[in-house]
């Protein structure tokens, strides 16, 4: 018999105090205890590969990580209202990192937290409420970030729930959505241009729009070819400020540039980054223009008890030294490369995979039932990700339908991994898919 893999009793402990919403993987997930790279080790020693972890971007147990944490929690940790270096340091790093003029820094906690501030910024700055989000999104759980994340996956209710100040436009998913091909760009572009219409004919003005690029949600999808552009330029008309949510995609992790945005040409005014810029430690932050980070000035003053705070500041500079020392956005372009050409060649002999999205090591593989069709393969995804569990791979899915695997590792990942992940998927598929 295979060995039990998590312990029933601390799954009970677990189910009875740990509140049900905060779901977990798998109906038997692995008891898990141990990290390193691009692995995970459960409490038998049996190793599995992690391709869903988008936090761990140097992958798990860095020592050099553990090192720099465990030297400042012993030097001091404590909050922004007090004079250190840390915290000026890291603050002038990454505004060194966003395009000229975004050079003003908040640090908070999580990308809940910058999205949230991001919200309020565009509210402070315009004086207005509207922001214009897309269908399909997810930004964060607190009532501001939840209220713009109209992904239907997360919440089957969400389109009901949202506040009036939320304006969504359809999701420009260039696979499944309403337009695709050489129009997709025009048929998105005018769905925008009907929506900002009614909020013009309104009277309430516009404070802002907020968008993922690639479409991380959506499986890490494209956006079309001068979407932002197009939008961003009419936002601005109207007085409203553009943010650019990179928490998933920003960071390195597509490789062949640190920004998402960078693929459609445009800069932000905002800029919220979190997960990987802390490798899991709770750190997030917004990069905005100064005159934008003034305007909150005359709500009082903006102070969070733990963002910014020494440990976080050291630990956030310690992760941008080992990506530049160990050049992990160069491998996540080069790994990510031969990763997707490995799985674009699943194509030719298993009619389930409809298409492979992304870029570096943000893609997504989207089952379907029909190519023609598109009918998302909503089972057939779930059951392929349980059996690659009990082939030692990590994997879940996302997307509105559930049907887009998020492969998103560690951006150490090596050759051989992407090599054994490509393998078991073709062995799943192989076995009668
Ligand atoms: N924005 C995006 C695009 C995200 O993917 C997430 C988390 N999945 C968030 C914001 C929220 O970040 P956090 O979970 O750190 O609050």
């Amino acid at each position: 018999d295979a060995p039990e893999t998590h312990s029933t009793e601390l799954l009970q402990t677990r189910r009875a105090h740990f509140a049900a919403a905060q779901k977990n993987y798998y109906v038997n997930p692995p008891q898990i205890e141990r990290g390193w790279r691009e692995h995970l080790f459960d409490v038998h020693g049996r190793c599995y590969l992690d391709m869903v972890n988008n936090v761990s971007i140097l992958g798990h147990g860095h020592p050099r990580l553990a090192a720099a944490a465990g030297r400042q929690w012993s030097l001091l940790n404590t909050n922004s209202r007090f004079h250190y270096s840390a915290v000026a340091e890291f603050s002038e790093r990454l505004a060194a990192l966003a395009p000229p003029g975004l050079d003003t820094v908040f640090l908070v906690n999580s990308g809940s937290e910058a999205v949230d501030l991001a919200i309020r910024l565009a509210w402070a700055h315009s004086g207005r409420r509207n922001i214009l989000s897309l269908l399909e999104a997810y930004h964060g759980w607190t009532v501001a970030s939840d209220a713009v994340s109209t992904s239907i996956a997360d919440n089957p209710g969400a389109l009901e729930s949202r506040p009036d100040w939320v304006r969504p436009i359809l999701s420009p998913n260039t696979y499944r959505g309403r337009f695709r091909g050489r129009n997709a760009s025009e048929g998105y572009i005018a769905a925008a241009v009907e929506e900002l219409a009614r909020i013009d004919e309104s009277g309430a003005g516009l404070a802002g729009f907020i968008a993922e690029s690639p479409f991380g949600n959506a499986g890490g999808i494209p956006l079309p070819p001068g979407y932002l552009e197009a939008i961003y330029a009419m936002v601005r008309e109207r007085g409203g400020l553009c943010i650019a949510d990179e928490v998933q995609v920003g960071y390195g992790r597509l490789g062949h540039h640190f920004w998402g945005f960078e693929e459609q040409n445009v800069v932000p005014d905002i800029i919220t980054i979190a997960k990987g810029m802390g490798n899991g430690q709770p750190l997030g932050a917004v990069i905005t223009r100064r005159e934008i980070a003034d305007s909150l000035e005359n709500e009082g003053y903006f102070f969070s008890s733990s963002g910014g705070s020494p440990v976080s500041c050291v630990v956030g500079m310690e992760v941008l030294d080992v990506m530049r020392d160990e050049n992990l956005q160069a491998n996540a372009r080069d790994v990510g490369d031969h990763l997707k050409s490995r799985l674009m060649g699943l194509m030719d002999d298993f009619p389930i995979v409809g298409a492979i999205h992304g870029l570096g090591l943000y893609l997504g593989l989207e089952f379907v039932r029909d190519r023609e069709s598109l009918e998302p393969a909503t089972l057939e995804t779930a059951a392929i990700c349980n059996r690659l569990l009990d082939l030692g791979v990590i994997m879940q899915p996302t997307g509105d339908h559930l049907n887009v695997l998020k492969i998103k590792p560690p951006l150490c990942l090596s050759r051989e991994s992407a090599d054994y992940f490509v393998d078991m998927i073709q062995k799943v598929l192989s076995e009668g898919w």
